[in-house]
This record gives structure tokens, sequence and C-alpha cells, in this order.
């Protein structure tokens, strides 16, 4: 159906609905609800079933677990190409579905141990159960030598916060020892930072990178499962095997020569035999004021790595607009995951089947929504970003590369590990309180009966966990939404412990799997409504959603909007 004229493809819109669910057809001409009427009219015509065997398929075993470079790779991307060309998207880089990432894939010698000498009593920690340890140089091998260990607190210097863990300390060739999280999360005091909610601070690659920027010679996180939000599996396991990254021409931030975590356990063991008491440095960290401690201790590492210059690829189809096509909405979910651990025992397959095998089979099902409905005004770019695991690269890359000028994309819609566990009465935006996006979002959710919230753990950084974080760093509007937790089947309770389930037995897991028997699907497709209608909304519409005021991405989208 090619629907040139809005009003006469909201009333077909309008009359599908009618006809299956008699609900009255709004007044036309209002945008909000008209997208609210629209996400109805996506709920009917979208099949689940369909929805689920893109899952089936890109969570099965012969995927294996989606790594970026192998063979499971090759299956996927080809997978979702075929897909975009069946639905009917063009090409999104010039006459290929591709955008070739280039990467540098380094494996770690997991021998390795790490040697901590401390007022002269040796401690050897393993790779993996006490320490994991990594480098970004490239370099087949980085030796430090008895480096001075320094306990840095938060490892966080912050003008505007007036804070800064490295003030008068020289840690140029030093191994840096921090915490994890935000100054003020570990003494729950809120009155620091922006109390419960994580800044980018608080993140572990924030901490690296201001490390690499003092000149130190190694960084150490200590590991804790509150302070991270992941037990020390989930460390061990995405510090283990391949690491990727973009190569320095591409990503020219400086580097580390030696990064990696510590357990909590051998921390402590480690400052009591300084004489040090972890909690109480901890106490003091989160201190206006405090001062970085040398400790009596010297590290040593010889680590050997491999690394290989290789090639990934992001996947774009495009679905060209009516009246402007060189304007764009862009929907994103990245397709990789943690691939198969080949030196792990048993189940070594890292699935992904909720994270993100639901958000690519998303972009799918929208696509097919908007192929059906004929071309909005806009184009609409749907984009399957590969690298999301490996620290957003290959959303990292196409920020710097766009294929549709930043300027000219009016919005970002990511979708990254869907809820599973049913309807619920609300829906949560990840950073809520950003963007104009949400403007959008509002009626259409309330219509579906549904209260946007923020997301209930922000101590967990989410924000900064998935690829919008690069187009927003870059100032384009993104929004990024997460199934609510108040379950119309069993309320907030059912809900807390549907996210516990899967934070504890999947998230990162080999456990990721694809399950008909348990997953809900109604409730998923509640959110695929939602944020299909407000794509729609844009895509047909003149506006340029902004960042709310104050929001430290507006900046940047108005310098851009006005060098225009
Ligand atoms: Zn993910």
């Amino acid at each position: 159906m090619r629907s040139r004229n809005l009003l006469l493809c909201l009333a077909a819109i309008a009359a599908l609905s009618a006809c299956k669910r008699e609900t009255p057809a709004p007044a036309a001409t209002e945008p909000a609800s008209v997208a609210a009427t629209a996400a109805i009219a996506f709920k009917d015509a979208i099949d689940p079933a369909d929805f689920a065997e893109h899952v089936r398929t890109l969570a099965s075993d012969e995927f294996e677990g989606r790594g970026p470079g192998t063979p499971g790779e090759d299956k996927t991307v080809e997978y979702v190409r075929a897909q975009m060309q069946r639905i009917g998207l063009q090409p999104g880089n010039g006459d290929s579905y591709f955008q070739t990432v280039p990467m540098v894939e380094t494996r770690a010698d997991e021998h390795t141990a790490m040697d901590i000498s401390v007022k002269g009593k040796a401690h050897t920690l393993a790779f993996g159960t006490d320490m994991v340890i990594g480098t970004r140089s490239g370099k087949p091998e980085v030796k430090v030598e008895a480096s001075d260990l320094v306990f840095v607190g938060y490892g966080v210097d912050a003008p505007e916060q007036d804070w800064n863990d490295y003030a008068g300390i020289d840690v140029k060739g030093k191994t840096v020892v921090m915490l994890v999280n935000d100054p003020g999360f570990h003494a729950h005091d809120e009155s620091l930072f922006e109390g419960k909610r994580m800044t980018y601070y608080g993140r572990w690659t924030y901490k690296f990178e201001e490390a690499a920027r003092k000149g130190a010679a190694a960084a150490l996180i200590i590991h804790d499962t509150e302070g991270a939000s992941y037990d020390w599996d989930v460390v061990r396991g995405s510090w283990s095997g391949a690491q990727y990254d973009l190569p320095a021409a591409d990503d020219p931030a400086p580097r580390l020569p030696l990064q990696g975590w510590i357990t909590g356990a051998q921390a402590t063991t480690l400052f009591a035999d300084a004489g040090l008491d972890l909690a109480q440095l901890r106490a003091a960290a989160n201190k206006r004021g405090f001062k970085a401690v040398a400790l009596p201790a010297k590290m040593s590492v010889d680590l050997k790595s491999t690394s290989v210059e290789k090639q990934s690829r992001n996947v774009v189809g495009i679905l060209p607009g009516s009246e402007k096509p060189d304007e764009a909405v862009i929907y994103m979910a990245h397709w990789d995951h943690l691939g198969r651990h080949a030196d792990e025992p048993g189940d070594n397959i890292y699935n992904g089947a909720v994270d993100n095998a639901t958000g690519v089979a998303a972009i799918l099902e929208i696509a097919e929504q908007f192929a059906r409905l004929g071309k909005p005004k806009r184009s609409v770019l749907f984009l399957a970003v590969t690298l999301e695991e490996s620290g957003l690269l290959g959303s990292q890359y196409y920020v710097a590369h766009p294929l549709i000028p930043l300027d000219k994309t009016a919005a970002v819609i990511n979708l990254d590990a869907m809820g599973v566990a049913g309807k619920t009465r609300d829906m949560t935006v990840v950073g809520m309180g950003s963007s104009e996006l949400e403007d959008i979002l509002k009626p259409i959710a309330e219509k579906q009966g549904r209260a946007l919230h923020s997301e209930s753990r922000p101590e967990s950084g989410g924000y900064f966990r998935s690829d919008h974080f690069n187009f927003a760093k870059a100032g384009v509007p993104a929004l990024y939404v997460d199934a609510g937790d108040d379950l119309i089947d069993g309320g907030k309770a059912a809900g807390e412990a549907a996210a516990r389930d899967y934070n504890e037995h999947r998230y990162h897991k080999p456990g990721d799997e694809y399950d008909a028997a348990t997953w809900k699907l109604d409730g998923t497709m509640d959110e695929l409504a939602a944020v299909y209608a407000v794509g729609l909304e844009i895509a047909n519409g003149d506006r340029w959603p902004n960042w709310y005021a104050g929001n430290p991405f507006k900046n940047a989208r108005d310098k851009m909007m006005q060098a225009k």
C-alpha cells in the first residue's frame, strides 16, 4: 500500500484496527494519537511466531553464539542481510548491505600469572580465578616489572564535580588499583555525583581511559558484585578468549599497556599484607578530599598475546523516504554476542537469545511493518551493529563513518535485550529525562496502558552499556527502552524475580537460550509496537526532537544543527 497521503494511510490503519478490535478510531490529525493507533495496528499485523523464529535461528547452537570474526558471524550477517532483502529493504551502504568494521582480535595467554610482592612477600595471582588481564596495545609481549601499586579510590578526575582522585600524585609507569562505580556508591552517599544513578565515571571503560590519560603502566579494578552489578563469572567470561578492538587509527584515545580486574578477595588479602584495611580505604575513597595511597607493593607481569587484524560487519538496510530521503530515523540492535568458548567444558556456546537475538528480531519485524505500509516521508535505516560486547565498537565505528550524516539523522532507537517475561503495566526508558523522544513515546505507552519510568537499577550504569551511547555522545537524540517490571501477571514482585533470574543465571552466560515454554512474547510485542510508533511519527513528520535543556549531549546537537 503506497501512502503519500498520510491521512489516507492513517485512515486505513485506523480502519484495520477498528475491524479487528472495534477500537474507536481516534481523531486522525493529532500526531500522538495517530502514533498510538499505529502501535495498535502494528500489534495486529505482527505475528509473534515470526519474531520467535528469528530468535530461535539467531540463538541456535548452529550460530555458535555469534562471535565476531567467526563462522558464527558469517551465518548471522548473511541471515540478517537475506531477511532485509526479503522484507524489501534496499542496501544501506551503496549497493551493499554491509559496512566493514576493521578490528584487532587479541588473545591473551591465559596461563599468564601476575606477581605482586607486598613488603617483600610474594603473591602469585592466576588468570581467571584471581585476576584477568589484557592489552589493547596490539603488542605480542607487554612486560611490566616491579611497578609500584597506588590505590586511587574510584580513579575519577571530574572537574565539574570538583573531584580528582589523582590529585597530587604522579602515576606515570605505576599500577593504579581502583574501585568500580562512582564515588559515593559503596557508602550509599547519594549527595555525591548523581546519587544512586551511575555516571560515566563509574564505568570500567572510563576508569581505564582515565588511567591511560594519566600515563599509568597498568590499571586494575577491584571487583565486587554490587559495584559492578554482575558477578566474577561475568568478568572472567568476558575477558577470556578473543578480545576485540578498533585499530588505533579508528580509536585514537590513549591506551594502557595493561588493564584488568582482580577479585575482591585477592585485593583484601593484598591490602591486609600491606597493613591496610581495604574496607576502611574504601570508606575514605567515598569522602571528598580523598588522597591516593601508595602501597608498599610492586606488580610484575609478562603478558604474551596474539593479535590479528580482522574485519567484522555492520549490516545496514534502508527504506528510502518518499519526500525527504536524505533525512532518516535509525533502528539499531547489536547482532554479536560472546561466541563459543572452546576451552570451557560442557555447554560452552553463549547463545545470546535475550542479548541480543531479541533486538535483531525486533528491528526485522519493525522493518517488515514499515515496508508493509509503504514509504514514510523520511528514510528509515535498520542497523545491526557488531562488536557491542567488545565495547560498543560497531556503533562507535558507524558514528565515526555514518552512512547518513548525523545532522540528517533525526533519531536513533536502540533495542538491546528485550523483556520476555510477559505483559507489563509499565515501560522502562533507560536514562529517562534525557530527550524529547520521550514526549513522543509517552502517549503511545499510555494508550497501551503503560506508565514510563527510568531503569530500576540506575546504579548499574545501563545508559553507558549499549550502542545508543555512541550516538548520544555525538549529540544524536537516542532512545533506549526496556521492558517494564510491573507484570500484569504477578506484579512488581514477579517482574523483579524475572530480572534477578536473568541477571544471575543467564546474563552473559551459556544459559541465555530461547525457551518457547517460558518465554511470554505478548509484552515484547507491546515494546515493539511502542518503538515502531515512535519511529513512524518521526519518519512521517518534520520534527527534530532534541535533548532536554541541561542534558550533557544537547550542546553537541545544537552545534551540529547550527552548522548545517
Ligand atoms: Zn546486549
